[in-house]
């Protein structure tokens, strides 16, 4: 019988590319069929509903008992014309994926029967016994109970026979315990502290919404293949595996033609994602061999961050029809590029303006300015919640890696608006304004058109991209509320600041937009060290930064630090973010999941080196013995069995150096365990435990380039990357 890895092989060269059957050539037509969206609310409520319950995804307002009761009665009768059979409350819990549970509508009745039924208490409250999620520590096992509630703002949707409905997830005792109730409150801070900072300029603007656009890295791979590497299947990435000869040296494969196979894959996926309302409108070829990118056009960013954990999750279930694994982790395969998701971010009025998208006359130019400069002093001040916020053992292969955005934080301005920044710094513009008594001649103008001379600069981890700024450290598999709860939030705490600035300078009698030109002036040059226009990649800006005074961490336990310091509990507090018992219960999941991942993986690899890799060595081995003892039978003398010899004694060392390795390992891991302290176990599995994973794989992968290749039992990289 073949090894699992020909089996997978041939099964790979059999597929067939499924004919992809739209359901229209227009998208127009089919987009949002599935979303229980705006127009049909106004389709299934009565006007009063209707009326209602818009104003609670406008501006928040609670919805009255009796208006849910008419919202769940035309839910379930809209569900119900489309075939679905059950509802469940749909959140996202600190476990990083999505949840559910399903109900039946149906309901047995005294008199036998049975109806289906959807009440409005069923639509706005539930309490899964959900005592199994994350809660560092929150909810103890007597008072498991966590309750979903309901997020109008966020519109309810059918996946397969259920009606989903976005929910939050909160404790018994009110806190948080997913990634919603934060993000959520951020964005509340936000729009009041943005608004309020609006005002000086234009009275009419009533709410600043943030908007988000997230572009999706992802790797595909067969799933015969998938399964033949448990390494993959349990843990996300390859622990072992040679470079494959031809990778991505050539660059043939960034939007390079997209092969048939994944062409039908993201046709379909694409079909799923648009009847739900998530708004696909970019597909190409990454940098690596079987590496996509998918982007959505930006929205509400509540709504952005609900369709992308809804788009991984459909990425996921679309491909298996594909026979395709999709594959999220940051870094599969190492030597390759690793993904992730960049997150494109904006503040936009209810009036239609973006804020971060420079005007035509100079009014809306210091606009801009003002909310530019705050940004890039909200990131200055907080650079190290920011990298905590994108912490995690995947991305930590990413980071400071040469290859994605470095640990340190900065941001990239392009040289046209660094220079503008400058000139502002330097220049003695309040004095100028005061004494001509008119701003407008001392601000420097800003060219409109930005987009296309913005140099992009794809090495920094916080970029300008004209009219937004773009967040690239995030990690392909994280949920993006994580960092966006954090940059809104420091966000919202900096406006509020900057008025209290201005407003100081006001009531000294200074006229407003001096006031306003004045801190300006002051916050670019309190954060001037964290503009980077330089290769961050490179080893002399680790250095600069270092200098500078930036910080560069590049593990996660210690990243994450930053969570609970005393600074930022002060920030959390002023915010209402988080309470000190949320921020302390997320770090300590952050930290739980952080050295159990790696468990995992020392255990994986410790299974795999015994049981599929040191056999499959030793059984060429044994091979190479055979012959030599038959050359030697056949009267043949030395000098023709000096390779095979060579290769006996090399196979030897690697078994020994893995075997050896190995056992210390599980020793460390050991240690490790033992901690209580789990800050210092989770550094302990990063220093200890992890540092062996390298010089195992080493030796691993250089077996694999000696053992015949008949025998190798594990999916080479060439396979991997480039058989579909
Ligand atoms: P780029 O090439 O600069 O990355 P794209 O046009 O490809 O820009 O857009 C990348 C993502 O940024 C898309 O999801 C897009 O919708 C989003 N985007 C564009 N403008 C904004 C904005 N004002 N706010 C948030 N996201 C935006
Ligand atoms: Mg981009």
């Amino acid at each position: 019988m073949p090894n699992t890895r020909f089996q997978a092989l041939r099964a790979v060269l059999n597929r067939e590319i499924p004919d992809i059957k739209l359901p229209s050539s227009k998208i127009s037509d089919y987009f949002g069929v599935n979303v229980f969206d705006k127009q049909k609310m106004k389709e299934f409520l009565s006007k009063d509903a209707y009326t209602v319950i818009i104003d609670s995804i406008d501006n928040g307002v609670p919805i009255p008992r009796d208006m849910a009761e008419q919202v769940a009665s035309s839910m379930k009768s809209w569900a119900m014309g489309k075939g679905a059979t059950h509802y469940t409350h749909w959140f996202q819990p600190l476990t990083g994926s999505t949840a559910e549970k399903h109900d039946a509508f149906f309901e047995p009745t005294a008199d036998g029967g049975a109806i289906e039924r959807f009440s409005g208490d069923a639509l706005a409250q539930q309490e899964p016994d959900a005592s199994s999620f994350p809660s560092g520590g929150i909810r103890n096992t007597f008072e498991a109970r966590g309750y979903t509630a309901w997020d109008p703002s966020s519109p309810a949707f059918i996946i397969g026979r259920t009606l989903c409905i976005p929910t939050v997830f909160v404790s018994y005792t009110g806190e948080a315990l997913d990634y919603k109730v934060p993000l959520l409150k951020a964005l509340n801070a936000l729009d009041k502290a943005a608004v309020d900072v609006c005002h000086y300029f234009d009275k009419s603007i009533e709410k600043v919404n943030a908007s988000l656009g997230i572009e999706q890295e992802y790797f595909l791979v067969d799933t015969a293949l998938f399964n033949a590497r448990p390494d993959l299947s349990l843990t996300g990435r390859t622990l072992f595996g040679h470079i494959s000869a031809k990778n991505q040296q050539l660059e043939d494969h960034y939007f390079g033609s997209i092969p048939s196979r994944v062409y039908a894959f993201m046709q379909d996926m694409e079909t799923e994602a648009l009847q739900l309302g998530i708004p696909l409108k970019t597909r190409h070829n990454e940098v690596a061999p079987s590496q996509f990118e998918c982007a959505p056009i930006y929205e509400e960013i509540n709504l952005a961050i609900d369709h992308n954990q809804l788009l991984m999750d459909i990425m996921d279930r679309v491909a298996q029809r594909h026979h395709f694994k999709v594959l999220l982790h940051e870094k599969p395969y190492a030597g390759i590029n690793g993904s992730g998701k960049h997150n494109n971010w904006s503040l936009i009025t209810n009036t239609g303006k973006n804020l971060l998208s420079p005007g035509k006359t100079p009014k809306n130019n210091l606009m801009f300015l003002t909310f530019f400069v705050n940004t890039i002093k909200a990131v200055h001040d907080h650079a190290d919640l920011l990298r905590a916020s994108i912490a995690s053992v995947n991305n930590d292969h990413r980071l400071g890696a040469n290859e994605a955005p470095p640990a340190i934080i900065s941001i990239f301005l392009g040289s046209q608006l660094s220079e503008l920044l400058d000139e502002i710094d330097t220049s003695r513009l309040s004095k100028k304004i005061k004494e001509e008594n008119s701003l407008w001649q001392g601000i420097p103008k800003i060219p409109q058109i930005l987009k296309d001379n913005t140099d992009r600069n794809r090495t920094s981890p916080f970029a300008f991209t004209g009219n937004k700024f773009e967040l690239r450290a995030v990690g392909s598999s994280a949920n993006s509320a994580s960092p966006m709860t954090i940059l809104n939030l420091i966000m919202a705490d900096q406006l509020k600041k900057f008025k209290m600035d201005v407003d100081k300078l006001l009531k000294k009698g200074e006229k407003k937009d001096v006031a306003l030109m004045t801190v300006i002036k002051r916050y670019i040059k309190e954060s001037r060290n964290i503009r980077f226009e330089g290769n961050g990649y490179s080893e002399d800006w680790e250095k600069e930064a270092e200098a500078r005074g930036l910080a560069n961490i590049k593990t996660t336990p210690k990243a994450l630090d930053a969570f609970i310091s005393e600074k930022a509990e002060i920030l959390f507090a002023e915010t209402g973010v988080f309470t000190k018992r949320e921020a302390h219960a997320r770090h300590e999941i952050l930290l739980d999941s952080f050295y159990k991942k790696l468990q995992i993986e020392a255990r994986v690899i410790g299974e795999l080196v015994m049981n599929i890799i040191i056999p499959a060595a030793i059984a060429y081995q044994s091979r190479l013995i055979e012959n030599v003892r038959g050359l030697k039978d056949i009267g043949l003398d030395a000098s023709t069995y000096e390779a095979q010899l060579d290769i006996i004694n090399q196979i030897a060392t690697h078994v020994n150096f893995i075997k050896t390795n190995v056992e210390q390992m599980i020793n460390e891991r050991k240690k490790a365990n033992k901690i209580e302290d789990l800050r210092q176990r989770a550094i302990d599995y990063d220093e200890q435990v992890k540092s062996y994973f390298q010089p195992i794989r080493y030796h691993v992968d250089k077996l694999e380039q000696l053992v015949d290749d008949s025998l190798w039992p594990l999916p080479k990289f060439r396979e991997l990357l480039f058989i579909k």
